[in-house]
């Protein structure tokens, strides 16, 4: 096939990894650039909870949230907290994030925006899988939202409503249901939502490695480089700088995570990305197995099976991507996993921790689409809570502009204009 156009993909974590496969199907010369292992513990998309799931079309900000923040400060233990001397610093982005949930149409809003990068997601990821030849890292047994009980849901309502207007198909479980689907979980849980159209990643790490060994396979070069900014003559991309010189190309796509305002700000794109740190916790070889993915809506995180190991991920702490690991996050989520199965028998030794940066707009949608400034660059980054589930669809979507197709689905609310 003719190649088209050389385009430069910087980063390959799930979103650069997937654009740049799609961009190679399409006929273009691609070089990915990524300074580490693709999917290494360096990217958000080694550790994250594997979920694919329809249900996460709800944003982080939702109506009434503000009221929790002052807790935030100083909570030890709950599932967001927000590191206090950040606060001056984070006070714009805060305040952005808590306005773009402030009012139910503002939330519909986004929640549709969502949807239309997260439907199918499970069936774009098993066609993904298939394609690169590991059909095996993406697995569809639904996935399980427990309650303590119905009460519990029912203050939930709003949101599980608005799911369920936007397509979502939701089984509620009573005990007895629920302790048949899954035996390991503790009696403390007795109401449950089944999804049963969603899935899991077995191995988020290998599965973006070996979509890039794939894209490779297809002719994609990688280069071990870290972008440092954009060339361009008269408004046009013309290279991507990093720290060995300059690498032509006709054509850049911004994909390097929380990275990406750095690089997008090299040509006056500004956009307010933080990081919204998250945290697993590993239990290599663990004496339960739960068979399917669960998210209990106390300790709010995703307890998955990935490679073998029964990884239990969340917390959002908002502080700075400069500050160390704070490992007691990571332990919070083991009391949570422990209090979920209480059968599980854990030993030091075989426990593993991480740390990762969710790239977050204060506006829970991604950016795709083409830079404001520089004619050949483009954006896909700002994916926070649902890059694993939406990177496929990213792809095609930023496919689509970058070819000036009409794409399948709006792309507006993605646009980089929104941030004025
Ligand atoms: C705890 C946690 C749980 C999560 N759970 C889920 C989930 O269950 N389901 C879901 O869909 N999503 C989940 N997410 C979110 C998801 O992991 C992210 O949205 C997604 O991984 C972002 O992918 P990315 O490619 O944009 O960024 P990353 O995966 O962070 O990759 C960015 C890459 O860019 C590279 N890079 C950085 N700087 C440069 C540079 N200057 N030049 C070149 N390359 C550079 C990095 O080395 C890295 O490899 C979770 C995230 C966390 C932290």
């Amino acid at each position: 096939m003719e190649h088209q156009k050389h385009i430069v993909v910087i980063g390959g974590g799930i979103i650069g990894a997937c654009t740049a496969l799609e961009l190679v199907e399409r006929g273009h010369r691609v070089t990915i650039l990524e300074p580490d292992q693709p999917g290494g513990p360096q990217a958000a998309s080694y550790g994250n909870g594997a979920f694919i799931s329809p249900a996460s079309i709800i944003p982080m900000s939702v109506p009434g949230l503000w009221r929790k923040v002052p807790g935030y400060l100083f909570d030890r233990n709950g599932p967001l907290s927000i590191e206090p001397l950040s606060l001056p610093r984070l006070m714009p982005w805060l305040w952005r994030f808590l306005n773009a949930g402030r009012t139910q149409a503002k939330l519909r809003y986004t929640a549709r925006a969502l949807n239309a990068l997260l439907q199918n997601g499970v069936a774009r990821h098993q066609a993904l899988a298939q394609k690169i030849g590991h059909a095996d890292l993406i697995r569809q047994d639904g996935l399980l939202y427990v309650f303590p009980d119905r009460a519990a849901f029912e203050a939930e309502t709003t949101t599980w409503s608005l799911r369920r207007e936007l397509g979502v198909n939701c089984r509620e479980l009573g005990h007895a249901e629920l302790k048949e689907l899954e035996p390991t979980l503790s009696d403390h849980y007795r109401f449950g939502v089944l999804v049963a159209e969603g899935g899991q990643c077995t191995d988020p790490g290998r599965y973006t490695a070996s979509i890039i060994a794939y894209a490779r396979k297809l002719g994609a070069d990688y280069v071990t480089r870290r972008a440092s900014g954009i060339v361009q003559e008269g408004g046009q991309v013309t290279g991507v700088r990093h720290e060995g010189g300059v690498l032509a190309c006709d054509m850049a796509v911004v994909a390097a995570g929380i990275h990406s305002a750095d690089i997008a700000r090299s040509v006056g794109d500004k956009v307010p990305l933080e990081a919204e740190r998250g945290y697993h916790i590993e239990v290599v070889d663990p004496n339960v197995t739960p068979s399917r993915p669960v998210m209990p809506s106390d300790g709010k995180m995703a307890n998955t099976m990935v490679a073998g190991r029964l990884r239990a991920s969340g917390q959002v702490e908002l502080s700075s991507t400069e500050a160390p690991p704070n490992w007691h996050r990571a332990d919070v989520l083991l009391g949570h996993l422990k209090a979920t199965y209480p059968d599980l028998k854990v030993t030091e030794g075989a426990l593993r921790r991480w740390q990762g940066n969710r790239p977050s707009t204060p506006d829970g949608l991604p950016v795709i689409g083409p830079s404001r400034r520089c004619s050949g660059l483009f954006h896909a980054f700002g994916h926070g809570h649902v890059g694993l589930n939406t990177a496929p669809a990213t792809a095609r979507l930023l496919g689509d502009l970058l070819e000036n197709k009409r794409p399948e689905i709006d792309a507006a609310p993605y646009s980089i204009s929104r941030f004025g």
